[in-house]
């Protein structure tokens, strides 16, 4: 008989693990959930506030557990890590993040090792190539969040923009989940009318300098909301359980997650986001879409940016 329950386990119980529980749960995609912080008492507390809500939503059990407590999850979310500290450098983040993930990845892989890892952790690009080595899991089964909600900050910004269901908004971010990632104004589409066609049809203006302004709006969205509210959690939780949907429901979903460049637009061993069909057994297939030369040749730098970043951490 096939498998009737679905386990999903979140390692860190901070905004973003927190808030991602929250939507799974209204999702009811999942018939367990595991939530795993080094902070007992944070886990403990999301799990109890998470629970009493459960009498609203389809069943599901919910608990604050360890690492054992994950054994024989399908997914595991890794949003765990430490953020940058005052003075601190991107590369002394990293440095932390690794000593982090280092301690975290081996005892995910001994409780679960036929899950998918989705991570999400920033710099998400990094620790998602960081878990790939450290797990010894086929590159298909280690995902990490990409480029997922900068396209979905993309889309919503381009419907304002045009006043169309976003819905019927249609293009990526591409790249690193950062600040070097690209926008795939080639392939933007709007009901299938590709984006220029469209401005000409309703007199909008969509000169370069608005194409611009747009990608610095998705580039800068981060930092603005943490200027104001200090953290980011709401759409960051409803693009990673779009992406646990599409796994668990097995929707070979489009989706620009971070993935492994196996030679694909003359990229090899990092991992960013690209269109890819996502199933149940992970990233199935990466897509090489037809981007324009300079789109291509900005992919490039995006990637080098993140292989600098690579050859920085010693891997052992
Ligand atoms: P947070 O500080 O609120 O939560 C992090 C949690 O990790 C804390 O509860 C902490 O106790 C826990 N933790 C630290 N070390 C741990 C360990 N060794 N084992 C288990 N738990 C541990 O941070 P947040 O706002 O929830 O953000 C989490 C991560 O998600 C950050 O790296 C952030 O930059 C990232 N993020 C990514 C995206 C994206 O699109 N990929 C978007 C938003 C945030």
């Amino acid at each position: 008989m096939k498998k009737n329950t679905i386990k999903v386990s979140i390692i860190g119980a901070g905004f973003v693990g927190s808030t991602t529980a929250y939507a799974l749960m209204m999702e009811g995609l999942a018939s367990e959930i595991v939530i795993v912080d080094i902070n007992k008492e944070k886990a403990v507390g999301e799990v109890m506030d998470l629970a009493h809500g459960i009498p609203f939503v389809k069943p599901v059990d919910i608990l604050a557990g360890d690492y054992k407590d994950t054994k024989d999850s399908d997914i595991v979310i890794i949003t765990a890590g430490a953020g940058p500290k005052p003075g601190e450098t991107r590369l002394d983040l990293i440095d932390k993040n690794y000593k982090i993930f280092k301690s975290m990845v081996p005892e995910i892989v001994k409780y679960s090792p036929n899950s998918i890892l989705l991570v999400v952790s920033n710099p998400v690009d990094i620790l998602t190539y960081v878990t790939y080595k450290l797990s010894g899991f086929p590159p298909e089964r280690v995902i990490g969040s990409g480029t997922v909600l900068d396209s979905s900050r993309f889309r919503y910004l381009l419907s304002k923009h045009f006043n169309v269901d976003v819905r019927n908004v249609h293009s990526y971010i591409l790249g690193e989940h950062g600040d070097s990632e690209i926008a795939a104004w080639s392939l933007t589409n709007i009901a299938g009318i590709d984006v220029d066609n469209y401005c000409k049809c309703i007199c909008k203006n969509c000169d370069g300098n608005f194409k611009m302004g747009i990608l610095d709006q998705v580039r800068n969205a981060a930092y603005e909301i943490l200027d104001r509210k200090g953290y980011t959690s709401y759409a960051v939780a409803l693009a990673v359980v779009r992406i646990v949907e599409a796994i668990l429901r097995d929707e070979n979903s489009i989706l620009t997650v971070s993935t492994l460049l196996k030679g694909q637009y003359g990229i090899e061993d990092v991992y960013m986001g690209v269109p890819t069909v996502v199933g149940d057994t992970g990233a199935k297939r990466i897509l090489e879409v037809n981007l324009n030369e300079e789109e291509k040749g900005n992919l490039k730098e995006s990637s080098a940016v993140l292989k600098e970043s690579l050859s920085e951490i010693k891997f052992q």
